[in-house]
């Protein structure tokens, strides 16, 4: 999919907020700022800080993963909603097609996503 196509599927994109990509998750990279904006919105002290999220050092960048990914840590698993809404990654906001193009989950991923499929399939036979 080249990016042009996949800008303008991320365009019409409307989540429907059914919690699948939230359950499966999809080893998302996050970044120190989505951490420290996590740790901000949940009042997390520095040890509850270091339960919830894993460090690596790859290619000289700094990358940090929720350890409890399948589900997310942060799905409300009851009400399939995210508690850190209003301070989510920024590769949660770039799911499916932004994040994919950018080169932050592969094809699978994007296709764990009801409505990214049937998007897709729509793009395929014409109807959009
Ligand atoms: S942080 Fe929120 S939106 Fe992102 S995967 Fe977890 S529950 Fe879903
Ligand atoms: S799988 Fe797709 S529609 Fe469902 S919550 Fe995730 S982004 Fe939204």
């Amino acid at each position: 999919m080249d990016v042009p196509l996949l800008e303008k599927l991320q365009s019409k994109f409307k989540c429907s907020k059914c919690g699948k990509c939230c359950s499966v998750g999809g080893d998302m990279e996050l970044s120190l700022y989505d951490v420290i904006g996590i740790e901000l919105y949940l009042d997390l002290s520095v040890d509850e800080s270091e339960s919830i999220f894993s460090y690596e050092t790859i290619d000289s960048r700094n990358v940090y993963h929720v350890k409890s990914q399948r589900p997310c840590y942060f799905l409300d698993k009851l009400n399939k909603t995210c508690i850190v809404q209003g301070s989510k990654p920024d590769a949660c906001h770039k799911y499916p097609f932004k994040l994919y193009a950018q080169g932050g989950c592969n094809l699978d991923a994007v296709l764990t996503c009801p409505v990214a499929v049937k998007m897709l399939e729509d793009h395929l036979k014409g109807v959009e």
